[in-house]
């Protein structure tokens, strides 16, 4: 029996509807237990009831118009107690209805399970059997395993939305839950893009003129290259930091010779049409990224996929596309790729809507860089959507289609008191972060790619406090050399010459992985990460130091940064090699220790270990910075990029609240200089935290300076103190959230948090 599980989970994964992969398993159910009868009930939040939606047994004409209220009959007591019962006889129990229209009588014996997706109770999966008798552990189990996989086919998939089309007859407003990938509002029409011909859905064919494909494909490669860099070019202004980069990697795909020259083999050679010589070739691509089984490579994989998918839409676009866009729209679509919003110009785009994706995708990170609102992962069917009205609200990560004119006026108030704040935020850019009560708060800014044009976007930061020097190293095909680094760096720390530049030696592994350095772990977050990778392997820390310290000789404003320290062994190793190439370049270049001095040295606090050793620590370095998104990861044991336990990466989780406060303690009194370059510190709550506690040095991404500065502008430190001494006894992460969110109101400062003022 349970051989046959999978093939109903393909079954019922693969229906194009609701009502569809419902009838699928009830049919396939049955037959497989050898039962008299198999139904589904489907909860309705709103009615407060459980409606037989699907059956193989009961009686047809009660399907869609048999309705269980919430906590009645045997149905409505496993809704309510959220697990499995089986009786041998349905009747002997205290809490049976008889359902009349049902024809139920027939049946005796009674084993139902809940459908379970995400805490909630989605509805409840039914077999009967007319001989009285209990249920045995094997069909228990059964049943069980085919309700949890009906869970995530009903929680995840866009089936969902028809879910609440089917409960909802009265055509009322649907609120749906994604993930908040980038705050805002939006209100416009949706624009629904689907793949005209997905690489999947293309047939290998041959050609009868291999010249003819061979023209056609070097015009689209051409036509795709100048698309991008156009739009790079578009967005040149508004991206002021790493997301740019993204845009190289498809120009980098687009370059890639071998990639381009193993479609024009299978042109030339195989005699395969253009669109087939691209699926064959992309799609073994995709093959052996996906295999890779790391989350770096597996993204490369989408990478192919969308430009494929991209070198495909011009193919099939026989007719030029000069579709007139509506001048407002949200881009809806099952995967928003960057090559969709390639094709829409960003004055147009009001928000996004992908099915699919979560907050780390390419996308949320464009948008986030944009800012424009984004909602990832909502559950939604893109039928009968496309140029219907929606409202995302991205702080809150939900959608509502269909809103009714009520819901409009509400949000597009909201709407415009965001816009309102905008503009307060952006007057006060260039101020200096000084609280109400007369503290100066340095302001440092976090880069990693295309450092150079933040100035034009930032008024006022007092130093760099974060550089990601990994992320060029990502974007190469080797290791960069000495004197790539050296000229790259070079120009960091002149561009910033009169600031300090504190630069993170590389910190791979993890979620960062070199496509030329691959590393196969079983846990690569608790494995080879950041100095533990470059103390073995000091031939690629020495150059990197040296490349650092050589562009340092100008301006000396080069601080230099250890990541993920555990151990104080790490520090004393990593010091050593740093002394060893100070003292190679000094000679070298015949420089006295007056001209050429050693530059500070500073470590990451990200391992909770760490945070035990700073008395040690301040023995040995210059300062601290907390990287606190993978202090929570640690601290709470949970991966910051799986979304399945996205809820429990609670940022203000009390032992995240005592830890920092361990940190300021100890830092104040070993005299040691402390600063935070995790998203903390460029969180409007996270910040009011830091500040209460006595923090004085953030560093952030510069599309958070702007309302960090207003806020911290806006409040004196001693209120922040006494939310903080209420929060230091709060036992849950949302108790203290409440204690800011609270004070924020207080204050009439709620807008940054959520939507409106
Ligand atoms: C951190 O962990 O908080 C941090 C700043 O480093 P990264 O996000 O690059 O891992
Ligand atoms: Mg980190």
């Amino acid at each position: 029996m349970l051989s046959q599980l999978r093939h109903i989970v393909e079954q019922v994964g693969d229906a194009k509807s609701l009502t569809a992969a419902m009838d699928a398993l009830v049919q396939q159910t049955q037959s497989t237990m050898e039962v008299d009868c198999c139904s589904i009930y489907i909860t309705d939040d709103k009615t407060k009831q459980l409606n037989l939606m699907a059956s193989k047994g009961l009686a047809s004409q009660a399907v869609g118009k048999t309705h269980l209220k919430f906590g009645e009959g045997i149905v409505g007591l496993i809704h309510e107690k959220g697990e499995p019962l089986n009786l041998a006889n349905i009747r002997e129990h205290p809490r049976y209805k008889y359902l009349p229209d049902a024809q139920e009588e027939r049946f005796n014996s009674f084993l139902g399970t809940p459908i379970i997706h995400k805490r909630q109770v989605l509805g409840v999966l039914v077999a009967q059997q007319k001989t009285p008798r209990l249920f045995s552990e094997l069909e228990e189990s059964f049943l069980v395993t085919l309700a949890m996989h009906l869970a995530s086919v009903l929680g995840n998939s866009g089936l969902r939305l028809e879910l609440d089309q089917l409960n909802n007859q009265l055509g009322a407003s649907i609120h749906l839950q994604g993930c908040p990938a980038s705050p805002g509002i939006a209100i416009a029409n949706a624009y629904v893009v689907r793949p005209i011909l997905a690489l999947a859905e293309v047939n290998i064919e041959k050609t009868h003129s291999s010249c003819k494909d061979i023209l056609l494909f070097e015009m689209i490669v051409k036509k795709c290259s100048d698309e991008f860099s156009n739009l790079a070019l578009t967005l040149k202004e508004q991206l002021s930091k790493d997301a740019f980069a993204l845009f190289d990697i498809y120009s980098h795909v687009l370059k890639d010779k071998t990639f381009l020259n193993a479609i024009r083999e299978q042109i030339n050679y195989h005699h395969l049409t253009a669109s087939s010589a691209i699926k064959v070739v992309a799609e073994s691509y995709i093959r052996q990224f996906e295999a890779m089984s790391d989350s770096y490579l597996s993204e490369r994989a989408s990478d192919i996929r969308d430009v494929a998918q991209r070198l495909l839409y011009h193919l099939t676009q026989q007719v030029e596309e000069n579709v007139q866009l509506p001048d407002k729209l949200i881009l809806v679509a099952s995967e928003v790729t960057l090559s969709m919003l390639a094709s829409i110009p960003t004055d147009k785009l009001q928000g996004i809507v992908s099915v699919h994706g979560g907050v780390s995708s390419h996308v949320a990170i464009l948008a986030r860089a944009l800012g424009i609102p984004a909602v990832m992962g909502l559950p939604l069917s893109l039928d009968n959507i496309h140029q219907k009205t929606l409202i995302i609200d991205g702080y809150a990560g939900c959608t509502i289609l269909f809103p009714e004119q009520l819901l409009l006026t509400h949000y597009q108030l909201l709407l415009d008191e965001d816009n309102e704040l905008k503009k307060l935020v952006e007057l006060g850019e260039c101020k200096e972060a000084v609280t109400l009560d007369g503290y100066n708060i340095s302001i440092l800014l976090n880069t990693g790619l295309n450092a150079n044009q933040h100035a034009a976007v930032v008024g006022h930061f007092d130093g760099i406090g974060l550089y990601r020097s990994e992320l060029p190293f990502m974007l190469t095909d080797s290791f960069p050399t000495e004197q790539d680094q050296t000229e790259s760096y070079q120009r960091l720390l002149s561009q910033y010459a009169q600031l300090p530049v504190t630069m993170r030696t590389l910190d791979v592994g993890g979620d960062k992985q070199l496509s030329y350095f691959p590393i196969v772990e079983e846990n690569p977050f608790l494995g080879w990460r950041g100095i533990r990778l470059t103390l073995d392997h000091p031939e690629i820390f020495l150059v990197q130091i040296r490349a650092m310290l050589t562009a340092n000789l100008k301006y000396q404003n080069l601080r230099i940064m250890l990541p993920m320290i555990s151990a104080i062994e790490e520090v004393d190793e990593a010091k050593r090699l740093i002394i060893q190439a100070w003292k190679e370049i000094k000679y070298e270049l015949s420089l006295t220790p007056e001209a050429f001095p050693l530059p500070e040295i500073g470590v990451m606090i990200e391992v909770p270990s760490s945070i035990f050793i700073i008395p040690q620590l301040a023995e040995v370095v210059d300062f601290i910075s907390i990287g606190s998104n993978d202090l929570i990861q640690y601290l709470l044991a949970v991966d910051r990029n799986n979304s399945r336990v996205a809820s429990l990466f609670d940022s203000y989780h009390p032992a995240v609240l005592h830890s920092l406060k361990l940190i300021i303690d100890n830092c104040m009194r070993f005299d040691l200089e402390v600063s935070i370059c995790g998203e903390l510190a460029g969180d409007p709550i996270g910040a009011l935290i830091l500040l209460g506690l006595g923090y004085n040095r953030l560093s952030m991404n510069a599309n958070n300076m702007g309302k960090i500065k207003y806020l911290i502008n806006a409040v004196p430190r001693f209120e922040l103190e006494h939310c903080i001494e209420q929060a230091l006894n709060a036992n849950s992460g949302s108790e203290i959230r409440a204690i800011f969110v609270n004070y924020l109101d207080r204050k009439g400062l709620g807008g940054f948090i959520r939507a409106g003022k």
